[in-house]
């Protein structure tokens, strides 16, 4: 079983809950930025567009997580939208009064990956009027992205990213993340690398660059340099190629004789 069917695994336990949204776009948008990092449970409470789900808008903007909306779930209340959690965490862009402890996303995710036993609810207000206090008031904590102060609030879908990449970063780990960034080729043997050193060596010889009398650090710089890359297979390859196709043109006679050994 892999780490995100678990059902202890962080992409099961989190729910997204959206509370009166009024624009059908938003909740399109909403499906795709969960669904690009890995989550699925979406509930609605009373949303302001009738028969959001199958909004002209919603749709366009799901784009390929049409599945997230299919199965989201529309509800009369808050209580409802939170049945079965035993954490949930208010986002608001405003700060107030009378607010559970404030939190920032980074550490709420970190807090949510590590406690197995939550299942948590996150929790977005409207669009202009953000969330009731009577929302708040049933949260454990009230969750502030750091915004810029002159102007602090996003976009509600793209809120729900910055908290849906942050739970995914911190339930995958840094590391895992990262590790699959880009190509990544077969690292060479160090005997590989060795020989090639000898191969270079001999080919700066050839062209004269390299006095076998006199090499100075000639050697140990590049050494130095190539150790700081990494070398792969295919890398070694290409630098031996060179070398030989060097002492081919520079040494005719020398390389013909070597071939033949
Ligand atoms: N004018 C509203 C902002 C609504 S933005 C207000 O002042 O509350 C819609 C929703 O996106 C908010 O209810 C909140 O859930 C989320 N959101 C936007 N900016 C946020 C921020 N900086 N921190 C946390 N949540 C934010």
């Amino acid at each position: 079983m892999n780490q995100s069917s678990s059902s202890t695994s962080l992409f099961r336990r989190l729910r997204f809950v959206l509370v009166e949204t009024s624009r059908a776009g938003n909740v399109g948008a909403t499906a795709r930025a969960m669904k690009n990092m890995g989550f699925s449970d979406l509930v609605l409470v009373n949303p302001r567009v009738p028969d959001v789900l199958k909004h002209e808008e919603a749709i366009a903007f799901a784009s390929g997580a049409q599945d997230i909306l299919a199965n989201a779930r529309l509800v009369g209340s808050i209580d409802e939208a939170l049945d079965g959690c035993n954490f949930a965490a208010a986002l608001s862009a405003r700060l107030r009064e009378f607010s559970p402890p404030i939190v920032r996303p980074r550490q709420l995710a970190h807090r949510l990956s590590s406690e197995e036993s939550l299942r948590a609810a996150l929790v977005f207000g409207n669009e202009r009027f953000g969330l009731p206090n009577e929302a708040v008031e049933r949260c454990n904590v009230l969750i502030n992205i750091p915004a810029d102060a002159q102007y602090s609030s996003l976009n509600l879908a793209q809120a729900v990213q910055v908290l849906a990449y942050e739970c995914r970063v911190a339930a995958l780990g840094e590391e895992v993340i990262d590790s699959r960034i880009g190509f990544e080729g077969e690292p060479a043997p160090l005997a590989d690398v060795e020989g090639m050193y000898r191969h270079l060596e001999q080919a700066l010889v050839a062209v004269e660059f390299l006095d076998p009398d006199n090499p100075k650090k000639l050697m140990p710089r590049l050494k130095r340099l190539f150790a700081r890359t990494g070398l792969e297979i295919e890398e070694v390859n290409i630098l031996r190629g060179i070398a030989r196709q060097v002492l081919l043109k520079c040494r005719p006679a020398d390389a013909a004789a070597k071939e033949k050994k």
